[in-house]
């Protein structure tokens, strides 16, 4: 089988060009050509020896998802439903930030993690995506930008699945994408977002990469915490809150926590209050998120007067919070509404 060049980070690749006797440099090429220039014939490489293009085309390839269905959002949030070799279906949105181009990835296919309020997780972790199928949705993302002259420029692992459940293929995607000689997205502009796998947050603390790290917290206690998120019956709060200190003690950077308001669950002011004393001491800020609805759960967004009274509790407190602005709702492209849903569109 062609082995797909999109699976492989820089260093990587120099190793794979030394195997079939080139050079390091001669990776380097490969990477500008397919990154900086966004070339995809090796045909037209044209500073690769003849015979050396004959090898990449019988040995490699440059395979990307197909796009299998696009919706557009009147705010221009923009929706891919992505199929990959095997048949999997991912869907990947992109967001138009006033301060960049956002693609929201998706890092499984399904999701086993079972938070009760999120639409991604009513079909069950098929598989995790290899990191070639991961940077195929950034990389389809920036095609379509650059017809109209743009770039992507921030990166958040946000979409359907726990990028801490594919810890080693979301590694190298990461790696891929940050790469200065390549696609070049810097580690600032990269954020992933766990539910909380502690021994996930612990590996991700010692990469070395100064990549933005956001946290589903959803609950001030264990109590309410268990009733939404199972993850949380394998990992409390103490332990939790316990591995954002030791990865900010190792150098990572501020820690963002997500907050989803959730009527009468966890939107009260005593929950405030409570959510204040716990994070005090970290130098986490809040991210709240107002939800957005899915037809087949119980949950309703809690009132803009409650979001923003929760919100003046936090900053009254000392705890520094924003509101998620939203994007794509028309087209259920928002937060927990991306979910494999096309057995009804028209091929
Ligand atoms: N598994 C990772 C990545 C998904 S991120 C994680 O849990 O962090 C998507 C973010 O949207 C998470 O904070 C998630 O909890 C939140 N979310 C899920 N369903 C939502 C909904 N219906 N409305 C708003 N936010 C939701």
């Amino acid at each position: 089988m062609k082995k797909n060049l999109f699976e492989y980070p820089l260093p990587a690749l120099e190793e794979e060009m030394l195997a079939q006797g080139q050079t390091r440099y001669r990776a380097r090429q490969l990477y500008e050509w397919i990154y900086v220039k966004r070339i995809l014939s090796f045909e037209a490489m044209t500073d690769v020896s003849k015979a050396f293009r004959a090898t990449l085309e019988s040995d490699y390839c440059l395979d990307l998802p197909r796009i299998f269905r696009r919706q557009d959002a009147s705010d221009g949030t923009l929706k891919l439903l992505l199929e990959m070799a095997d048949g999997s279906k991912v869907e990947t949105v992109l967001m138009r930030y006033d301060y960049g181009n956002v693609v929201c990835v998706s890092s499984e296919v399904g999701c086993n993690m079972g938070c009760a309020f999120c639409a991604s997780g009513l079909l069950k972790k098929e598989r995790g995506l290899q990191a070639s199928e991961m940077v195929g949705e950034v990389y389809l993302m920036n095609q379509l930008l650059a017809e109209e002259g743009e770039r992507v420029s921030h990166i958040v692992v946000m979409g359907t699945g726990e990028p801490f459940d594919n810890y080693d293929e979301l590694m190298k995607f990461i790696r891929v994408m940050n790469e200065a000689k390549g696609f070049a997205i810097g580690a600032r502009h990269i954020t992933v977002s766990t539910c909380g796998l502690v021994d996930g947050i612990d590996k991700y603390g010692k990469e070395g990469l100064q990549i933005n790290l956001a946290i589903s917290l959803h609950a001030p206690s264990d109590e309410i915490r268990k009733k939404i998120m199972p993850i949380a019956s394998r990992y409390d709060l103490k332990d939790l809150l316990a591995a954002v200190k030791r990865y900010e003690d190792a150098g990572g950077r501020r820690v963002t926590f997500e907050y989803i308001l959730l009527k009468g669950v966890n939107d009260s002011l005593a929950c405030a209050d409570e959510l204040s004393d716990l994070i005090r001491g970290t130098l986490a800020y809040v991210n709240l998120i107002p939800y957005n609805p899915v037809k087949e759960k119980p949950f309703e967004r809690s009132p803009e007067k409650t979001v923003r009274a929760f919100a003046d509790r936090l900053m009254k407190r000392g705890v520094n919070c924003t509101v998620r602005k939203e994007f794509g709702t028309d087209i259920d492209a928002a937060c927990g509404q991306l979910r494999v849903k096309y057995e009804r569109a028209k091929k």
